[in-house]
């Protein structure tokens, strides 16, 4: 059973030195007298928050040092003493970073229903990250048709999602990303209507005014720091900010200041915070929404995927220098 153990705290960039490839030799076996499932993992998902998690402030979510990794997955349930479960059923939610598992709780990991779809979408568009994009766009940004959409990030995860769900509801959408070949994919794949390569701008100001002459109605914040603080010079009247993440902040051992909060208040512009997890009962209506989208072609999804266990901790890490191209996914197993 191959595993990844989380050597120790981190600061600043994780490196792959922060993890343990290893293999264990025991038999797993359901503990007696329990509701656990035996898991054969398939897919791992590598997200940003799994930074968060390595920090030395211990909290029942943060990884311990010397534990396994763990975070979202689809698995196929191989044995269960739990009634919702049998032998064969397909499952996603928060699995460690093994090959077979043993969840002692399964009541949190959500079946999987639609398998017409590839699997590995329960790590994205089907799972965390398509709930965030969906309910962050739809719920926080409170968007109506017209109105210009900033989408920074764009071509990650969230970021793709949230440009074509808002290019469905008849926005203009610019979305920013730090590559050609992600500029690329923004304007061809996913139908922004302009993009910019935020590396490549001297001013980031000019580049915001470039594509938003009248400015901003939306901004789905995903990145934080300089851009945020650009941002804020550009919203319109009662503009709606999602913050949704802050990912060059991760690695910062001291957060960078944002100085442009004061046009918030004469613009009367709202910004809100949000939290994937607050949506997940809504999983059946998402999915209703979600699946005609994919399966009607009129949302694509780009996965990036590595294969094999010992290769998620290089796929984690490659998330903070923009290595992912699409959704990191690491597949473990096909069936
Ligand atoms: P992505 O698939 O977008 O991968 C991360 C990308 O972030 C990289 O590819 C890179 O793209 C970009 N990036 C990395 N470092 C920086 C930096 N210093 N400055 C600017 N961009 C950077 O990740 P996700 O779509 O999974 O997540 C996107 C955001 O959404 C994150 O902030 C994440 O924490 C947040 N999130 C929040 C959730 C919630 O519940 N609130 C749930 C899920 C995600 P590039 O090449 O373009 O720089």
């Amino acid at each position: 059973n191959k595993q990844v153990v989380f050597r120790d705290y981190v600061s600043g960039f994780p490196q792959e030195s922060d993890f343990i490839s290893t293999s264990s030799t025991i038999r797993l076996k359901l503990p007696q007298a329990s509701n656990a499932v035996l898991l054969k993992t398939l897919y791992l998902s590598c997200d940003p928050y799994m930074r968060m998690l390595m920090n030395s402030r211990p909290s029942a979510f943060s990884y311990s040092p010397g534990s396994l990794l763990f975070g979202y997955g689809v698995a196929k349930v191989l044995e269960s003493a739990h009634s919702n479960f049998d032998e064969g059923d397909l499952v996603w939610g928060m699995l460690k970073w093994e090959e077979y598992s043993i969840v002692e709780d399964p009541g949190q990991l959500m079946k999987i229903h639609h398998t017409d779809v590839p699997l590995s979408y329960y790590t994205g568009i089907l799972g965390m990250p398509g709930i965030t994009a969906y309910f962050g766009f739809h719920e926080i940004c409170s968007p109506k048709k017209g109105e210009y959409v900033f989408v920074s990030a764009a071509s990650g995860a969230v970021g793709q999602l949230v440009g074509q769900l808002a290019k469905l509801m008849g926005c203009y959408v610019v979305g920013s990303a730090g590559s050609k070949e992600k500029i690329e994919l923004l304007r061809n794949k996913f139908g922004f209507d302009e993009v910019f390569n935020y590396k490549e701008e001297q001013d980031l100001n000019a580049a915001l005014k470039r594509c938003f002459p009248e400015g901003i109605d939306i901004y789905f914040e995903n990145v934080g720091g300089k851009m945020l603080d650009t941002v804020l010079l550009n919203m319109r009247p009662h503009g709606r900010i999602a913050v949704c993440g802050m990912i060059s902040q991760y690695n910062l051992d001291q957060l960078e200041g944002v100085h442009n909060l004061m046009h918030l208040v004469p613009q009367r512009v709202r910004m809100e915070g949000f939290i994937a997890n607050d949506y997940f009962h809504l999983n059946a209506n998402f999915l209703e929404a979600m699946l005609p989208y994919i399966r009607e072609g009129k949302i694509s999804y780009v996965e990036d995927t590595v294969h094999g266990l010992e290769s998620g901790p290089a796929a984690l890490i490659g998330l903070f220098n923009g290595r992912n191209i699409g959704k990191q996914v690491v597949s473990i197993s096909t069936e």
